[in-house]
């Protein structure tokens, strides 16, 4: 099954269970300022959970796209190194505000996957939190699923948006990749290793965390469920690794293509792989690279693909190519990303020509640094100069240093940048970082959603002005 029939599958198969299908939201949240990007399906229904909103349905399902590149659920750092983590993914979802609970949630997840897609259940693993006897009996006494596959944890299984907002103990499903896979079940020392892969998640929503901490009752028990849609298309395709399956194989060999690279199982490739869906569907979402918060995520990741490409020894901008390839694999299910793909691949063409002014240079400075080292830290003073000579965010320069097994020196460069930031103030002026002083694109002005509607107002901005 490829992708996009496993998330046509998904959605009818909840819809013929009185679930309304709704769109997926933007990955710039519109209701809430707590929020980096959407990082789950459930956040469009934040309010819905919490008795504020309602809507003309009690059950919803959706394939929600999320990024995972900051705040609370931040899942950057693991990609290149393991077999499930993307910066961007889609989320299939199905919801219930107040309608049915636990049983059903769990009787639908179950027969979904064991009859729908046919999976084996004796691939399957389960898990409940430790004070959920409720949710185990279900699962074991009515399911039949074997106390063999089961296991009862904690904190995994306590899902939260947030610091604060709609939370509530969970249950999850991960499929076994089989004996070949290093890795031990759910709860075991090694199941961090992805033999055992976590592909559903049901939270049975039953709080609201407050600021304090404290838990609050919901008015209403819900169901805020999310399977990885890579992660189960890779197990409909028999494969072990998300990068193997039928998409991201199309966006890795354009990725060898423009970077003039063979070995499709290249770390640098899965994760220029991976960031141009970030990379792309942030700017269709209206975001711009820029020097604060949201843009500067988005800028972090695209410099950090450039780099990786740098590495494969392209030292040309190629990263704006490969937009072409993404709408290829998913402008069917996203049209936008068809109508808007000049404009992104402008942006990150604008992106890659700013950066490549430095990269070179800056990574000179870096070898230098690197040839004269003693130890395993890279000095304080090289990242801060990285940074701000050179334009190298410090996450793009600690990646560097992990390929390596070296670490960075983060209170040094934090010493350093405070010394910078006191040498300006006694001067009595403020530095302007030079990528913002130079970069002729607008910085991000995201004002809501509904001005989304056929062309973004920072895209018309950026067409009309540039
Ligand atoms: P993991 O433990 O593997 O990091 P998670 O527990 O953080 O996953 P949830 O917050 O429970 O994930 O999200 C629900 C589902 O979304 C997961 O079961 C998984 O299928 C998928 N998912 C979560 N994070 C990612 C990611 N970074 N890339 C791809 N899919 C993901
Ligand atoms: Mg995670
Ligand atoms: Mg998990
Ligand atoms: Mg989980």
């Amino acid at each position: 099954m490829k992708s996009a029939e496993i998330r046509d599958a998904f959605l009818k198969y909840f819809e013929s269970e009185g679930h309304s299908i709704v769109p997926s939201s933007s990955l710039v949240p519109g209701n809430d300022p707590t929020l980096l990007f959407t990082n789950a399906g459930m956040n469009q229904f934040k309010d819905v959970f919490l008795g504020g909103d309602k809507r003309p349905y009690s059950r919803a399902t959706s394939s929600q796209r999320c990024v995972r590149a900051g705040g609370k659920h931040n899942d950057l750092e693991n990609v290149g190194y393991t077999a499930r983590h993307h910066t961007f993914f889609e989320m299939l979802g199905n919801f219930s505000f107040g309608d049915y609970f636990k049983r059903d949630a769990i009787q639908f997840a179950w027969k979904f996957l064991t009859e729908v897609l046919g999976l084996p259940p004796e691939r399957l693993w389960v898990t409940v939190h430790i004070s959920d006897d409720e949710a185990a009996d279900i699962w074991q006494k009515e399911m039949g699923v074997s106390p063999e596959r089961f296991s009862r944890l904690d904190e995994d299984n306590f899902w939260q948006m947030g610091d604060t907002g709609p939370c509530g103990p969970s249950s999850e499903i991960f499929y076994d990749h089989g004996a070949d896979v290093p890795g031990g079940p759910p709860g075991s020392e090694n199941d961090d290793l992805d033999r055992y892969i976590e592909i559903w998640n049901l939270v049975f929503m039953q709080y609201e965390r407050q600021a304090d901490g404290e838990l609050k009752p919901l008015p209403n028990p819900s169901i805020d469920t999310g399977m990885g849609l890579e992660r189960i298309a890779a197990v409909m395709q028999g494969v072990h690794n998300n990068y193997d399956i039928d998409l991201f194989q199309h966006l890795l060999k354009a990725a060898a293509k423009a970077t003039g690279s063979d070995d499709l199982e290249h770390k640098s490739l899965r994760v220029i792989a991976d960031h141009i869906r970030s990379s792309a569907f942030l700017i269709s979402d209206g975001v711009l690279p820029s020097n604060e918060g949201r843009g500067y995520v988005l800028r972090r990741i695209i410099r950090r693909a450039i780099r990786h490409g740098h590495k494969l020894g392209q030292k040309d901008a190629f990263f704006n190519t490969l937009v072409d390839a993404l709408a290829d694999v998913m402008g069917e299910a996203y049209p936008e990303l068809n109508e808007r793909k000049a404009q992104i691949a402008k942006v990150l063409l604008t992106e890659e020509e700013q950066f490549a002014k430095t990269l070179d240079k800056g990574m000179g400075v870096l070898e230098d640094a690197l040839a004269d080292l003693s130890g395993t830290e890279i000095p304080g003073d090289v990242v801060f100069t990285l940074y701000d000579t050179y334009g190298f965010p410090v996450d793009l320069t600690a990646d560097i240093a992990r390929e390596r097994d070296l670490s960075i020196d983060q209170a040094g460069y934090e010493a350093a940048m405070e010394a910078q930031r006191q040498r300006a103030r006694a001067a009595g002026n403020f530095k302007v970082d030079y990528t913002q002083a130079s970069l002729d694109v607008p910085a991000t002005e995201f004002t809501g959603y509904s001005e989304l509607a056929g062309e973004s107002k920072v895209l018309a901005l950026l067409r009309d002005g540039a």
